[in-house]
């Protein structure tokens, strides 16, 4: 029945359908453990031959429930819910890649993300080559090597706001008989499902436009169940050869579709624990109530100023993919028919000084570490969140050094707009 509903009704209505008599809203289930009737009962949870909740470092009914919808959002067979989206983009690629093993990503992503890829998985001794997005197949082709278990990039990357050719990125991932990972943060299920381009894995920060109020930091993973994990069987042995720590069990053959996912919530999930919280997961889904109203709200906020900027003398570029002068105008009409997101980049003229005196004169546009909320926001990566890059890196990563990136909120869109000219009268 969920997947017949229309996005909208889902942000509303998945997830949870209370039965006679109990609570119309999702309750928060604030219990470590589960009760069981007999030792029986709990030894066959234990060898995942039953399903139930019995500690919620690996399940718990509020955060399954937020899962839930989130996965029938993005059209899933299941989503992992997490900590954070950092948690949520290590586990994706940690659930099928180990020490010796390779993937491949574009390098227009998020800093988190790409100190993640750069440093950190390498020293556990997962090896990941960066590839410019907009390359040629070909190209992109160069980077994969034998052990390559599968190919990264963004929907709409953070914080350069490129638009990623998902078709492309499939075709290529498939061709090399790998899954394509998409993070979907920006764009999020109302306005782009990546599973629907070919898409086999998509994750997310619902820390951004998910929560939509700056509330609490969370991740989640979703699996679309499409990909063939048993036609690669000698790379993928993770999931299609005996799990030692569950008596042997074959995550292809015990779960079918579901084996990515389930193997991360057996296996990654039980041992590294970067679980939700219920609480979270609670506010989270207050959010999820409105993202189908609050994404669009935000598109044409981001819209109008965008085309403001643009036409600003004191303005050097504007980076916005609804603008028809974007690279990127083409990919958005495509796969962002309803609008892109709130987020944009844009540089003034001027020097780097300048930037950050326009910044710090801005009365409603609050400099905080944030993006993707309900109150607009800005940021300067070169000194904030990618100050940990070299310059060539920062180019790399698609952030120009004088590169703003504003995160227009849901306000009303005259006011933000008189903010952004005050500050520009303040430094003219
Ligand atoms: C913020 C962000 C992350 C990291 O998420 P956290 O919830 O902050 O850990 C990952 N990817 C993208 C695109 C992001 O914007």
């Amino acid at each position: 029945m969920q997947n017949k509903m229309k996005p909208g009704t889902m942000c509303v209505q998945a997830g949870w359908t209370p039965k006679k008599g109990e609570s119309r809203v999702l309750p928060i289930f604030q219990s470590t453990t589960f009760k069981y009737e007999t030792s029986e009962q709990m030894a066959r949870l234990f060898d995942l031959e039953d399903s139930g909740y019995f500690y919620s470092r690996l399940q718990n009914p509020t955060v399954d429930a937020v899962g839930s919808k989130i996965a029938a959002l993005e059209g899933g067979v299941g989503a992992v819910m997490t900590s954070s989206g950092q948690a949520a983009n290590f586990y994706a690629i940690f659930n099928i890649c180990q020490a010796g093993d390779h993937f491949v990503s574009a390098s227009t992503i998020y800093g988190g993300t790409y100190n993640l890829f750069s440093v950190t998985m390498k020293k556990l001794g997962i090896d990941v080559t960066f590839v410019d997005a907009d390359a040629s197949e070909e190209e992109i082709q160069a980077a994969f090597r034998p052990n390559t278990k599968a190919l990264f990039g963004e929907t709409i990357s953070n914080p350069s706001v490129n638009v990623l050719d998902l078709e492309k990125f499939v075709r290529i991932a498939h061709k090399n008989g790998v899954p394509v990972i998409v993070d979907n943060t920006f764009a999020t299920p109302v306005n782009c499902r990546p599973i629907e381009w070919g898409v086999d894995i998509v994750t997310h920060s619902t820390t951004k436009y998910m929560d939509g109020h700056a509330v609490a930091v969370g991740g989640a993973v979703i699996d679309s169940g499409n990909f063939d994990w048993e036609a690669y069987h000698d790379k993928f042995t993770c999931l299609t050869e005996p799990d030692d720590s569950y008596h042997g069990l074959v995550y292809t053959k015990a779960f079918g579709k579901a084996a990515y996912i389930t193997k991360m919530v057996a296996q990654v999930m039980r041992d590294l624990g970067a679980m939700m919280a219920p609480e979270n997961a609670f506010l989270l889904n207050l959010g999820l109530e409105t993202l189908h109203l609050r994404m669009p709200r935000h598109c044409e906020n981001a819209q109008k100023v965008a085309e403001y900027l643009e036409a600003h003398p004191m303005v050097e570029w504007v980076n916005f993919c609804g603008l028809p002068s974007s690279k990127y105008n083409a990919l958005a009409n495509k796969y962002l028919p309803n609008g892109a997101c709130g987020v944009l980049a844009f540089g003034i003229k001027g020097s780097k000084e300048d930037a950050i005196r326009f910044m710090d004169t801005l009365k409603l546009i609050a400099i905080v570490t944030h993006v993707a909320d309900a109150r607009s926001c800005i940021l300067h990566p070169a000194s904030h969140t990618h100050r940990q890059l070299t310059d060539e890196q920062l180019i790399e990563a698609g952030v120009a050094p004088d590169l703003m990136r504003l995160s227009v909120g849901i306000e009303d869109v005259e006011d933000i707009i008189a903010d952004l000219e005050q500050a520009f009268q303040t430094l003219g």
